[in-house]
């Protein structure tokens, strides 16, 4: 696995901004905050410049403060990147976008379930990326991560929290490997599964 160190307690890393989305957030105009940082390397990444675990490029404090200036013009704040589990400061985050009467958003790959779990409270809308069938994550991701994605998608199941369960599926993915997939899916309980094309053309080269 890459680096995974955490971003420190009470700071979000902000690597970009979209000030206006109706897209990524279903139902809402949303802003999204891009947390920088990723332990995975996933051989189809469109976001390489997010995935070293540095300070980001803007602050927090930036960003919440433009948000200020949102309200009535928005509804809502997705929090992608990256990796946004990754980084302590994401609960407080969280809390802090409701204060402002915006509906909260998460794009993650359930990398670190238990985090997920403290999270999944502060959250109206979940878009859950899985990569492969659970036991072949390795050759997608470039870790053995299927484990930890699987209990943090359990959790999603059971949290009620709306969501989308979603796959980028790679063009080394073949028919029978989807289909497989969409049974682990079905029989956890996921009543369906987006695919969303791939763009190769900004793909990461296989780091290790
Ligand atoms: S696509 Fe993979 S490597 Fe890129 S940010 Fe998402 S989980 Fe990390």
């Amino acid at each position: 696995m890459a680096d995974a160190r955490p971003m420190p307690e009470s700071r979000l890393a902000v690597g970009g901004l979209v000030p206006f989305t109706t897209i990524d957030f279903p139902g809402r105009l949303a802003a999204v905050v891009f947390c920088q940082g990723c332990p995975w390397r996933c051989t189809y990444c469109h976001n390489p410049h997010l995935l070293p675990p540095h300070d980001g490029d803007r602050s927090w404090a930036d960003v919440i403060a433009w948000l200020a200036t949102r309200r009535g013009l928005l509804d809502g704040v997705v929090f992608s990147g990256g990796e946004p589990l990754l980084q302590r400061g994401l609960a407080a985050a969280l809390t802090e976008v409701r204060a402002l009467g915006f509906a909260t958003g998460l794009h993650t790959a359930g990398i670190y379930p238990e985090r997920f779990a403290a999270v999944l409270p502060l959250l109206d809308w979940v878009g859950f990326d899985v990569k492969a069938p659970f036991g072949d994550y390795a050759r997608v991701v470039g870790c053995d991560g299927g484990g930890p994605a699987r209990n943090a998608l359990r959790l999603l199941l059971a949290s009620g929290v709306a969501h989308q369960v979603r796959c980028t599926v790679p063009p080394e993915m073949d028919a029978e490997t989807l289909a497989r997939l969409r049974t682990e899916l079905r029989d956890m309980g996921v009543a369906a599964l987006e695919i969303q094309a791939c763009r190769p053309l900004d793909s990461l080269a296989r780091v290790g």
